[in-house]
């Protein structure tokens, strides 16, 4: 059935037509047998996005995403194959039997074998788990930042002594993770390897699809605030908390999971995604903006290549907070405005339409309104990001 529906897209739908709702493309050799546009996935000037038109697939040379058309779509709408699909059938008229509509339904169950794990496995785990936990030791250090992930987040060496399943983790960094409700799950290794992607692995690995880090410690703080942020890995997790900003949760696997999502949406629907301007950062906020769409999200990307521990090192705490406060603010004013000013052109368009006195009237009120936190937010925007831009210039 999928396989039919597939074939039927594919045949229908061309690769570039698709990104050309994205990007203006450009040819990308004389023959024409290649397109080239700025990626998608990634802040790019130089087009490094190439479409090859016979193979109907892409790939970027600088962030290495690659795929079909399918492909793409699932990625940046953040949808399974089924649902880009029935997208992609839409955004081209393509008639399509439709059988009932699969849409996202939650909770993936996963009938993986770590499901069907022995519960005495699972039991021993836990024990050695707590064992670690419980003899987590404070590394010598006396940065404040270290000394405040070890009150408040937990982190610190691991002993050296440890059953052979689990020696990977003897005499290394740890990062507790627990559930939402507090029950240890496991721990985020640090590896020292210089590595581009992110510092950490998981132990279990499956945590990094299934938990959110640092929910269990900011879920207080997000139900305050009425908003979370959303970084990548743990380092900026930590870089957060450190500088007060206790509403922060991390995402460590390559892309947010539906997972994921769904704790978060327990807490709140309000998400600020803080990122730095390293490119497998911007691939993956791509991405979970695409996942995150029927949220209110705005997401800020810092002005630098470094992650949020670099800024914080070169600011230290006062400025640093100063900024992360006043720059994800603004962003999410702006985004805010965006979206009024969008509601506000499509009552005016309705205003020409409707006939009846009441309803213009109800409209027109709501024009006033509208216009009125309009004016409020320009206000705000206009007098801070002088700040910004001096900082930055
Ligand atoms: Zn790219």
């Amino acid at each position: 059935m999928i396989k039919k529906l597939k074939q039927q897209v594919i045949q229908a739908v061309c690769l570039e037509d698709v990104v050309q709702r994205y990007a203006e493309l450009h040819r990308g050799s004389k023959s024409g047998k290649t397109l080239r546009c700025n990626c998608l996935f990634h802040r790019d000037e130089s087009k490094s996005f190439k479409i090859k038109v016979t193979d109907q697939t892409y790939e970027c040379s600088v962030c290495k995403e690659t795929g079909d058309v399918v492909h793409l779509v699932q990625q940046l709408m953040g949808c399974g194959e089924i649902d880009a699909l029935f997208i992609l059938a839409e955004w081209f008229h393509i008639q399509i039997d439709k059988p009932e509509r699969l849409i996202y339904k939650g909770r993936h169950s996963k009938s993986s074998s770590k499901q069907k794990e022995g519960l005495l496995v699972k039991n021993q785990r836990e024990k050695v788990f707590n064992m670690i936990l419980e003899s987590l030791s404070f590394c010598q250090c006396s940065n404040p930042f270290f000394v405040y992930a070890h009150k408040s987040l937990e982190l610190g060496v691991g002993p050296e002594a440890l059953p052979d399943t689990y020696a990977c983790l003897s005499g290394c960094m740890l990062f507790p993770v627990r559930n939402e409700s507090g029950m240890l799950q496991g721990f985020l290794k640090y590896t020292s390897g210089g590595k581009k992607e992110e510092e950490c692995l998981c132990v279990p690995e499956s945590l990094a699809d299934t938990e959110l880090l640092g929910l269990y410690q900011a879920a207080g703080a997000i139900k305050r605030c009425g908003f979370a942020y959303l970084t990548w890995g743990s380092k900026d997790l930590l870089t957060m908390h450190v500088a007060g900003f206790t509403n922060t949760v991390a995402c460590c696997s390559p892309a947010l999971t539906y997972q994921q999502i769904e704790l978060l949406l327990k807490y709140t629907n309000q998400v600020v995604i803080i990122y730095s301007g390293e490119i497998f950062k911007q691939v993956k906020t791509t991405k979970a903006i695409g996942r995150l769409s029927f949220l209110s999200v705005s997401s800020y990307r810092f002005p630098l290549h470094k992650g949020l521990s670099f800024l914080y090192n070169q600011m230290g705490l006062e400025r640093f907070e100063y900024f992360v406060r006043q720059s994800t603010r603004l962003n999410y004013l702006n985004t805010m405005k965006d979206n009024l000013l969008s509601r506000l052109k499509s009552v005016t368009e309705q205003l020409d339409k409707v006939k009846s006195l009441e309803e213009k009237v109800q409209l027109r009120s709501d024009l006033i309104y509208m216009r009125n936190k309009l004016d409020k937010l320009a206000d705000i925007l206009n007098r801070n990001w002088e700040y910004l831009y001096w900082y930055f210039r």
